[in-house]
C-alpha cells in the first residue's frame, strides 16, 4: 500500500485548543493541563484513507508567532493548514480570518485549508454561531469542522477531510 506523506501545520491564537486536538487525534487523550506549547511541537500519526496510508506529520505551532517571520516556516511545504479557533471566543475567528488572507498571499496555492471550531462541549457560552463559520468556510472553498478535544467530538473527521481532498495520486 502506498505511503504519502502529508505535512500539516496548525494555526490560530493561543488557548484555543491546539495541543489538545493533536493530542486527541494522535494519542486519543485529553489533559486539561496541558503545557502551553513553546516554539512548535512534532507528532505523527499514520491512518489508512482508501488504498492509502497517510502519514500525518503535524507541526503544532505556539499561536504567538502569528503573522511574524516564524510562521511561514511551518506552512510552507504544507499540504494542509488547520487554524484552530475557540467557539467561545468571538476574536478567535477574526483570528482565523486573518490567517486566512496570509495563506492566500504567501501559502501553497493548493494547500488545503480547514478551519475548526474546537471547545464545541461549551455550546453554553458560545459566541460563534455554526451556521456563519460553515458559510464563510464554504465561500473560500475550505473545510470546517467543530471539535472537542475534550469530549472527543470528530476527533478524526479533520484527517478525513484533509485525506478526501488531497488529489489521489492514481
Ligand atoms: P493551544 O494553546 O491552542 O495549543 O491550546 P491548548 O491545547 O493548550 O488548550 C488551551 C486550554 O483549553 C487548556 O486549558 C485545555 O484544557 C482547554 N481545551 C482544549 N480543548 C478543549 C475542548 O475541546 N473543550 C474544552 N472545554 N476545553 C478545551
Amino acid at each position: 500500500m502506498a505511503l504519502r506523506e502529508l505535512k500539516v501545520c496548525l494555526l490560530g491564537d493561543p488557548g484555543v485548543g491546539k495541543s489538545s486536538i493533536v493530542w486527541r487525534f494522535v494519542e486519543d487523550s485529553f489533559d486539561p493541563n496541558i503545557n502551553p506549547t513553546v516554539g512548535a511541537s512534532f507528532m505523527t500519526k499514520t491512518v489508512q484513507y482508501q488504498n492509502e496510508l497517510h502519514k500525518f506529520l503535524i507541526w503544532d505551532t505556539a499561536g504567538q508567532e502569528r503573522f511574524r517571520a516564524l510562521a511561514p516556516m511551518y506552512y510552507r511545504g504544507s499540504a494542509a493548514a488547520i487554524i484552530v479557533y475557540d467557539i467561545t471566543k468571538e476574536e478567535t475567528f477574526s483570528t482565523l480570518k486573518n490567517w486566512v488572507k496570509e495563506l492566500r498571499q504567501h501559502s501553497p496555492p493548493n494547500i488545503v485549508v480547514a478551519s475548526a471550531g474546537n471547545k464545541c462541549d461549551l455550546i453554553d457560552v458560545r459566541e460563534v454561531m455554526e451556521r456563519d463559520t460553515k458559510d464563510y468556510a464554504d465561500s473560500i472553498h475550505a473545510v470546517f469542522v467543530e471539535t472537542s478535544a475534550k469530549n472527543a467530538i470528530n476527533k478524526n473527521e479533520l484527517a478525513i477531510e484533509i485525506s478526501r481532498r488531497i488529489p489521489s495520486t492514481d
